[in-house]
């Protein structure tokens, strides 16, 4: 059973997810604020953290990216709650390494399946699988190791989110191959996935960011998309 806790300071809105998830066989927990969340995931092992972005004190982007900081939580796949549907929001929401978000109101069922969605990922990008050399992708001195979920550049391990790393996978696996970034999101998400082709982009800023000096192995295809460097 997996275990989430829920972030978010309206009572309603946290008493109906917390019900409805619950009712799907979910273990829940709940914080009314910011502070309160990143002190329970700190100790509480959670599979997944739901977060409200508009929160008093210590907004979702800040307990986000602290969560993503610390190399307990790193990985724990995050939904974000936006009250608007505005791109920025998103995109922020996916900087500070969010790996999905749901605009509100929204109604119980999308909730669940995104959930669901975001535990499959992680755990088919997590721990689990079985190890051995076909789960390593070795490229431009990058390895990516798909059972553990880790990467590494040059030697020094890089900290992606899911979504980067599932980002990464998907192009080291095709090297040389140029995919749109609708192609990329089906990757990542499955079809139907309402990911603007801006926060592709964002995802893409990220993983170089983060890759340092390894970061130009992602080119980018003018007008058409994304590839990772042939060999
Ligand atoms: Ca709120």
């Amino acid at each position: 059973m997996a275990k989430l806790l829920i972030v978010e300071d309206e009572a309603d809105i946290r008493e109906l997810i917390s019900f409805n998830l619950e009712m799907s066989g979910f273990e829940v927990e709940k914080a009314r604020d910011g502070e309160e969340g990143l002190a329970l995931a700190k100790n509480g092992n959670f599979d997944l953290v739901i977060l409200d972005l508009m929160l008093p004190g210590m907004d979702g982007l800040k307990v986000c990216s602290a969560l993503r900081k610390n190399p307990d939580t790193a990985s724990t796949p995050v939904i974000m709650l936006t009250a608007r549907s505005q791109d920025d929001d998103v995109v922020d929401g996916l900087e500070s390494g969010a790996d999905d978000y749901i605009t509100k109101p929204f109604s119980p069922k999308i909730l669940i399946a995104r959930v669901k969605a975001a535990l499959r990922r992680s755990e088919s990008s997590g721990v689990g699988q079985e190890a051995g050399d076909s789960s390593r992708i070795s490229i431009h001195d990058i390895v990516i190791d798909t059972a553990r979920h880790e990467t590494f550049a040059g030697g020094s391990p890089v900290d992606l989110s899911a979504t980067e790393f599932s980002i990464l996978r998907f192009l080291a696996k095709n090297p040389g191959w140029v995919f749109s970034r609708n192609q990329i999101i089906d990757s990542v998400k499955g079809e139907d996935y309402p990911v603007t082709a801006r926060s592709v982009d964002v995802q893409i800023l990220g993983i170089r960011k983060k890759l340092g000096e390894y970061g130009n192995v992602i080119e980018t295809v003018r007008g058409i998309g994304y590839k990772m460097k042939g060999e």
